[in-house]
């Protein structure tokens, strides 16, 4: 093979970074004990403007092996409070030990391992009916759920929960994909669902072609439809959705 050929591919390496939310119905609601299994279930709490809770506290738990960037957790923070208007605090806590964290966990297997998590190392709860509203982020290396279809893929976050979601911190290749992916996992935390627009960071399979000395940049920003969808969710008490969810009828 002429060595142009094996430069070429090994230059041009395109890869899928896949970020999943386990559960996808977009269940609103105030009573959060009896739906925080669904992820979007708290979108109500962060998003409207009438919710209880004014703060946003985001607890970020890491292993001292997967720190998290900076940049990637303060885009995280600019970008909640753009979504919902409340303020937004960001603590970091490197107290997950190595030891917690199985070297792979399985597709089932992380809301087990997150819960577990949560159980372990959350500091902050989410008030009952008013207070704080927390969300849980936890950075660990371990290998990540795949699905089997998708050999050679990465998988850089799962959401689990109404509030919670976990960073495969060895599966990022830069901050961008950093970025990327944790504004992925917190926007289906604030009820939003895949696009297949490569732009926008709700994209469900994130391509990224990596040349020499040059990578596409991943985004780092909803496209306009999701920022709608966002915008809306500050105004509207799906009222709808909590009733079918609680199997309430809705009188008119
Ligand atoms: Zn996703
Ligand atoms: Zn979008």
């Amino acid at each position: 093979m002429p060595r142009w050929t094996l430069k070429l591919l090994a230059g041009i390496l395109a890869t899928a970074l896949l970020c999943i939310a386990v559960s996808s119905a977009a269940v609103p609601l105030y009573a959060h004990k009896s739906l925080a299994g669904k992820v979007g279930a708290y979108a109500p709490v962060y998003l409207f403007e009438q919710s209880p809770y004014d703060r946003i506290i985001i607890e970020v738990h890491y292993e001292e092996s997967a720190r998290p960037s900076e940049a990637a957790l303060a885009h995280l923070q600019s970008l909640l409070y753009n979504a919902t208007g409340k303020a937004v605090t960001v603590r970091e806590y490197g107290d997950i030990a190595p030891g917690e964290v199985p070297s792979s966990i399985a597709g089932g297997d992380v809301v087990e391992f997150g819960n577990s998590m949560i159980k372990e190392h959350a500091v902050a709860r989410t008030g009952m009916i008013r207070g704080d509203a927390v969300m849980y982020v936890f950075y660990v290396n371990a290998s990540a759920p795949l699905p089997k279809l998708n050999m050679g893929n990465r998988v850089g976050g799962v959401s689990y929960r109404g509030d919670s979601f976990v960073i495969f911190k060895n599966n990022l290749r830069d901050e961008g994909e950093e970025k990327t992916v944790l504004i992925h996992e917190a926007g289906h935390l604030l009820g939003l669902e895949h696009d297949d627009d490569q732009g926008c960071a709700m994209t469900g399979s994130l391509k990224r072609v990596y040349r020499k000395n040059y990578a596409a940049p991943p985004p780092d920003d909803y496209c306009p439809d999701h920022w709608k969808l966002l915008e809306e969710g500050r105004h509207r008490l799906p009222i709808d959705e909590l009733a079918a969810a609680l199997n309430i009828p809705v009188l008119r």
